[in-house]
């Protein structure tokens, strides 16, 4: 499945607290292939799934079996550790394009134990030509009712023209287009692009032709450095060292998932000695 990866890069490590944004596909899917991925871990963050074609199967070590379809939203914290899986549906064929989304933990909650979230039914705003779906945070008044750990906004963003588009002055945030291409000032953003807003700005004008959509991520500069690897989101490289050690021992941190796809195994941290 074709991949494009907006966050992280280099010299923009997090927009908020969000720290990683692939858009994937779109790609065909079978009844038994999809997204396919296998049972991994993750600490330190949040998962966000949010498809815009097709649907998925999410397994993960709360025992959560959830149908992914697009417009729910699939958040899943996985504090001190957490292990999933996302898997073809057994029923589903066509086409499937979704993205996936991590949020940094604050220290406040990121060795408080995992959780998992399905929201079928999302706030829906439109202003002028635009129609704005609120996955997470507040926008316009209108409250998603996702946890969150830090001050931030998701949104999805569907444009058929020229737009205001209201933002908070305590805010950074990224844009990140699925298709389409949105016009700010002189720049053109299309699929495979970060758009980065400073903070300091209480609206962006937007032009999309043709219609296109997008997400719009932000939030308050995030707390800390993060330390992020592999699946781990950390603040030390001891940190990172415990929960691959913990992953490949198959510690009951991680729990288990019942899945019919491979174990995912991590690589080993450049900066350990081969063993
Ligand atoms: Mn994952």
């Amino acid at each position: 499945m074709p991949v494009r990866r907006a966050l992280p890069r280099r010299g923009r490590r997090t927009v908020g607290a969000w720290c990683f944004a692939d858009h994937m596909g779109p790609a065909l899917a079978t009844k038994d292939h999809g997204l396919d991925i296998g049972p991994h871990p993750h600490v330190g963050l949040q998962t966000v799934t949010w498809l815009i074609q097709g649907e998925a199967l999410h397994h993960d070590s709360l025992g959560t079996e959830q149908l992914i379809t697009p417009g729910a939203l699939n958040l899943m914290t996985a504090g001190s550790g957490v292990a999933h899986a996302e898997e073809a549906t057994g029923q589903y064929e066509g086409s499937l394009q979704g993205v996936q989304l991590w949020i940094a933990q604050p220290d406040a909650t990121r060795h408080l134990g995992p959780a998992f979230e399905h929201h079928a039914a999302l706030p829906q705003i439109a202003l002028t030509n635009l129609d704005v779906t609120v996955l997470l945070g507040e926008f316009e008044g209108v409250s998603s009712a996702a946890r969150r750990d830090t001050e931030l906004v998701g949104l999805d963003l569907v444009a058929r023209g020229p737009t205001n588009l209201p933002l908070r002055g305590d805010f950074e945030y990224a844009l990140v287009v699925l298709e389409g291409s949105l016009h700010i000032g002189d720049d053109v953003l299309e699929p495979g692009n970060l758009g980065y807003l400073a903070p300091g700005n209480d609206e962006l004008f937007v032009d999309a032709t043709p219609p296109s959509r997008a997400m719009l991520l932000g939030g308050v500069p995030f707390e800390s450095e993060i330390l992020m690897w592999w699946n781990f989101v950390a603040r030390s490289r001891q940190e990172i060292d415990g929960a691959y050690d913990d992953w490949r021992n198959r510690d009951n941190r991680f729990g288990t998932v019942p899945s019919s796809l491979a174990r995912i195994e991590s690589p080993e941290p450049y900066w350990r000695e081969p063993s």
